[in-house]
């Protein structure tokens, strides 16, 4: 049994993503291997091929696969598709657009956001916004999984040498082309892989208070900074801060929640975080049912005093 893994990838380096669906693989059982579609993506490869576990590295390398285009990516996957009784993508923005793709070529039924592995057929995955969690079970020759990558620790960077093939490009998908692309330039860390989040609900009041109030104390503490969706809403912050069910899902060691007042949607993106710190007025609000540390306090008040004392 083979098990294909998609590689999220910029061409140089692998996505941190792509390390918690190889995990997800190996729990599967089986050779694991890693597909690297790209443009001039030898270095990718190369750290495709030393991730721990990795049995194989396959690379499709040509211009029409620079940009990561999905139609064309998934052609590519498709086209080594029969070989492999799983494939697995995380399920990122990127893994989202490419998975249903293959499911449906392949007419099989995709399973989405798993977080743990049973058995080489038997999935686990949240439903009702984490509410319930459903075991299922899957009858398809090929098994077309996203992978929840928070439920998964990563695997290890380096370990392996894994061998690389080169498999022929696909042709370019003929209906779409790559026009540009805008990419939020951070000065902090990525949301979904960040160590430390500092987020922030409506109890912030305007987007000038987040600014003033939080982004201090993410910088003091090297935190990246998310939100709830009513904050985005509000227009306080771009709607790729958003934590909860329709925005990212994450699982810092420390999540520091401060004027949310924890709806199930927001919680359902967040409450795996090793430790959760909430500061709300309210000290009935839901937030603290799932905080380790709680404040029940002025987040005017309470935010410049921790700063003040870290
Ligand atoms: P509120 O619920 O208004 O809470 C603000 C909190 O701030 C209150 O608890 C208040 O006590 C506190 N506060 C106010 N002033 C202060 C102060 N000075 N000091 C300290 N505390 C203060 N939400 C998400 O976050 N993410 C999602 O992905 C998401 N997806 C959704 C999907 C669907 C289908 C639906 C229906 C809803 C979704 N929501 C999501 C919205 C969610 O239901 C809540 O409306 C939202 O999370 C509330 O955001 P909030 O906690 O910032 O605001």
């Amino acid at each position: 049994m083979s098990i294909l893994v998609i590689a999220e990838h910029d061409n140089e380096s692998i996505r941190p993503a792509t390390l918690n669906a190889v995990t997800a693989a190996l729990a599967c059982g089986g050779d694991v291997h890693v597909l690297v579609a790209g443009a001039n993506c030898a270095e990718a490869t190369q750290r495709a091929a030393k991730i721990k576990g990795v049995s194989k590295v396959l690379v499709a390398d040509a211009p029409q696969l620079a940009e990561g285009l999905a139609e064309t990516v998934c052609a590519q996957i498709i086209a080594i598709a029969e070989s492999y009784s799983h494939i697995l993508v995380a399920a990122t923005a990127h893994g989202k657009n490419v998975a249903p793709r293959i499911a449906a070529l392949l007419d099989v039924a995709q399973i989405s956001d798993i977080t743990k592995v049973v058995s080489a057929d038997t999935f686990e995955r949240p439903i009702y916004a984490g509410n319930a969690i459903a075991t299922v079970r899957s009858a398809d020759a090929v098994k077309v999984i996203t992978v929840r990558t928070t439920a998964f620790d990563a695997a290890l960077a380096e370990g392996s040498t894994a061998p690389v093939e080169s498999i022929p490009a696909v042709e370019a998908f003929p209906r779409s082309t790559f026009v540009s692309r805008e990419v939020t330039k951070l000065d902090r860390p990525e949301l979904t892989a960040a160590k430390i989040i500092v987020s922030g609900g409506r109890g912030l009041g305007s987007g000038e208070n987040f600014a003033k109030v939080l982004e201090p104390l993410a910088d003091k503490l090297g935190a990246a900074l998310g939100a709830s969706r009513a904050a985005v809403d509000a227009g306080y912050v771009p709607n790729d801060y958003q934590v909860g069910q329709t925005g990212k899902i994450v699982a810092p060691q420390l999540y520091i929640a401060v004027g949310i007042s924890g709806a199930i949607q927001h919680l359902a993106g967040m409450k795996d975080s090793k430790v959760i710190v909430a500061i709300n007025k309210d000290a009935e609000a839901p937030i603290f049912s799932v905080a380790d540390y709680g404040l029940a306090a002025d987040l005017f008040v309470a935010v410049p005093e921790i700063l003040a004392s870290v």
